[in-house]
């Protein structure tokens, strides 16, 4: 049966059969990679060990194209997508990006209404691009800074790039009318948790939301470990002593941020609170990879090859008709069965991670 809170977020008109997974959630987010490559080679994401040298990256054939991606994004914004994320890989590496923002602009939802388009991005090629991507469509951007202090930053993107040149990157994206900016640090115990409240009191009196996000487990090669999470109700805390805070009402149902405001009215804070709290019984989202396939949630072990059906030259129906089954049986909602089975954090590091 439908949960009573996500049946108001569909936003189909009356009377159509609303699209909802195995558990009730319907679909309004597509975030779509498109490129497997980055500049940065942060620790926890694409780790020097692996993707070196000799990584083998897709080759450009098997990258959707921008026609691609497009007709894809079309066939979910009919069935209440609403929002897309440009997401990689860093997608400021992908070869003219701004064409396929005004590309995926011309999206409209059923209603007529105009999708949003957002951007989640290492910044450091935002000086020169910001403004051309603002003036194809695109909406909002999220920059990814972990740390304030350059020293701390320059290792933990492992390639020696400047907190100053993400700064810049803010800036270009503020004076092309991409904010309010939300600036997301993943938080690592022992790496940047010395700099955090830094770099809250950087961003105090601007406009730009500065989120701490838990470090997460994604992936196999990342060396996740559950003493390296600082749970966020701890960096509240922590916050709320230095500066002073006072929590806000959620945006919209399924936001995945707790929000905060300083009392002293000097802005913003948010906590992604993905292991201690996890929020899949909101999570209205689908993952569109670089190579074409369609992902149901962020720890799903395989996806479904969309790429290959239009290739091999299904039609809009048919491909339509692949989204509507694999969203209607969906049933994903990793992170709180992880939660569920570590329990008291402490305790189960052992059992849980120990393999
Ligand atoms: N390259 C872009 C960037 O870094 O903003 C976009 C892609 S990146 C994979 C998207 C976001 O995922 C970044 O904010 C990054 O910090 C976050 N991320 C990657 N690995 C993570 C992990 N293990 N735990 C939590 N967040 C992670
Ligand atoms: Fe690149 Fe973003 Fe991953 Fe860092 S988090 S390695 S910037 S894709
Ligand atoms: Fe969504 Fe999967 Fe993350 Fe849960 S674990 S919030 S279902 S992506």
């Amino acid at each position: 049966m439908m949960h009573p809170d996500l049946d108001d977020l569909d936003p189909r008109p009356q009377g159509e059969p609303a699209l909802v997974d195995a558990l009730g959630r319907p679909l309004h987010d597509l975030r779509i990679s498109v490129t497997d490559r980055c500049n940065f080679r942060c620790q926890y994401c694409m780790p020097k060990e692996i993707f070196g040298p000799n990584f083998a990256f897709l080759p450009r054939s098997e990258i959707l194209s921008f026609e691609e991606i497009t007709r894809l994004a079309r066939l979910f914004a009919a069935r209440g997508v609403n929002k897309f994320r440009l997401t990689g890989g860093e997608p400021t590496l992908r070869a003219e990006l701004p064409k396929l923002v005004a590309m995926l602009h011309e999206i409209e939802t059923p209603e007529g209404a105009p999708v949003e388009i957002a951007m989640t991005t290492n910044a450091t090629m935002l000086k020169h691009l910001a403004q051309p991507l603002a003036d194809a469509g695109l909406d909002r951007v999220t920059v990814s800074l972990d740390s304030i202090d350059d020293a701390t930053f320059r290792a933990m993107n492992d390639m020696d790039f400047p907190v100053a040149m993400v700064l810049e990157g803010i800036d270009a994206a503020a004076a092309a009318g991409l904010g309010p900016i939300k600036v997301n640090a993943v938080v690592r115990r022992g790496v940047n948790d010395h700099t955090l409240l830094d770099l809250a009191r950087h961003f105090r009196g601007t406009p730009h939301i500065v989120r701490f996000i838990e470090f997460m487990d994604v992936g196999t090669t990342n060396g996740w470990r559950l003493d390296e999470v600082i749970p966020a109700a701890d960096l509240v805390a922590q916050l709320d002593a230095e500066f002073g805070l006072e929590p806000l009402e959620a945006n919209y149902a399924g936001e995945v941020a707790r929000r905060y405001r300083y009392r002293d009215g000097a802005g913003e804070v948010g906590f992604i609170t993905s292991v201690t709290q996890p929020f899949c019984g909101t999570c209205t989202r689908a993952r569109l990879s670089a190579d074409g396939s369609i992902y149901t949630c962020l720890f799903a072990a395989g996806g479904t090859d969309f790429r290959s059906a239009m290739r091999d030259g299904a039609s809009d129906e048919e491909l339509g008709a692949m989204i509507d089954a694999l969203w209607r049986a969906r049933t994903d909602r990793y992170s709180e069965l992880r939660t569920q089975a570590t329990g008291d954090l402490q305790r189960v590091e052992m059992s849980f991670i120990g393999g």
